[in-house]
């Protein structure tokens, strides 16, 4: 009988894990599978946890909270052969929808005792895994500023906040773009690169990303006036964005982005800093649960 472990984040989404997981027990129990719950602790917990449940010989890992709790889960089971699951447990559950996991618990649920399975490309870069989407520039200090917290604010209305904030003060850094034998250099808003199409909770900033091709799909998004980025940035998520002439997309196996200073990369809820970011991907290098209509 295949086994589950659910690496759940308490205070992932405002706690939407904690009313989650009795859902869970209660169906995985009537279901009779075989499961077993981890509450992280503290960040960077996940990774410790995912590790060893992989190496007590967990089928599937699944990873109860956001996309942070997710990449956490891949670092701890990158290498082994344990199974990448996802519920939509967070604040922004980009993956869960990347993988086509219905946002409804019970529904999820069955689709992780179905326990269809495919294969999906696997970033890394700074000695860190991801499977989704990672920014720079811009979009990676508003999601800096978000994590920080910017008290009142909450949810949709704290990152509002944050992305008018980093609009007044955001200087642009200068980048140098390898990708194959082009170098590119500029000093862009924002450059993201993707497996997957969206972050930040449904921002589709790839929106043609395919999962399983062996390439990323990079948005280089240059700098606009702003208020014209204030009137064009919402159109990301509707998947728009792409019809900007300042936004130019790009798909490519490998990337290194060399910045005149170190700045942060936003990676699935966790933040990075580096001034030399070497992208590279491996075809299918991760398998994942999927739900049923992909
Ligand atoms: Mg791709």
């Amino acid at each position: 009988m295949k086994r589950y472990k659910f690496i759940a984040n308490p205070i992932a989404g405002g706690g939407k894990a904690k009313a989650l997981i009795p859902k869970v027990e209660k169906y995985f129990r009537d279901a009779g599978a075989e499961f077993d719950i981890y509450w992280t602790k503290k960040a960077g917990d996940g990774i410790e946890a995912a590790y060893k449940a992989a190496n007590e010989g967990f089928d599937f890992i699944v990873a109860a909270g956001g996309d942070g709790t997710v990449n956490e889960v891949l670092n701890g089971i990158v290498g082994t052969k344990s199974i990448l699951g996802a519920i939509h447990a967070g604040k922004g559950n980009d993956f869960a929808t990347a993988v086509n996991m219905p946002p409804d618990i019970e529904l999820s649920c069955m689709a992780l005792i179905k326990g269809k399975t495919r294969a999906i490309d696997l970033g890394k870069v700074l000695d860190r895994y991801f499977i989704n989407t990672v920014g720079v520039g811009f979009d990676a200090a508003v999601a800096l500023r978000v994590n920080r917290g910017v008290r009142p604010f909450k949810g949709v209305s704290a990152y509002i906040y944050a992305f008018l904030e980093t609009l007044m003060s955001y200087q642009v850094v200068e980048m140098e773009i390898e990708m194959g034998n082009s170098t590119l250099k500029l000093t862009p808003l924002l450059v993201a690169v993707g497996i997957g199409q969206a972050y930040g909770g449904g921002m589709k900033i790839v929106p043609d990303a395919i999962q399983d091709d062996g390439l990323f799909d990079v948005c280089v998004f240059n700098v606009m006036n702003k208020l014209s980025l204030v009137y064009h940035f919402p159109k990301v998520f509707s998947g728009k964005l792409k019809n900007i002439e300042q936004a130019a997309m790009y798909r490519t196996p490998e990337i290194k982005l060399n910045l005149s200073e170190t700045r942060p990369l936003h990676m699935e809820g966790e933040i990075l800093f580096g001034d030399h970011m070497h992208f590279t991907i491996q075809q299918k290098g991760m398998t994942v649960i999927t739900g049923n209509d992909n």
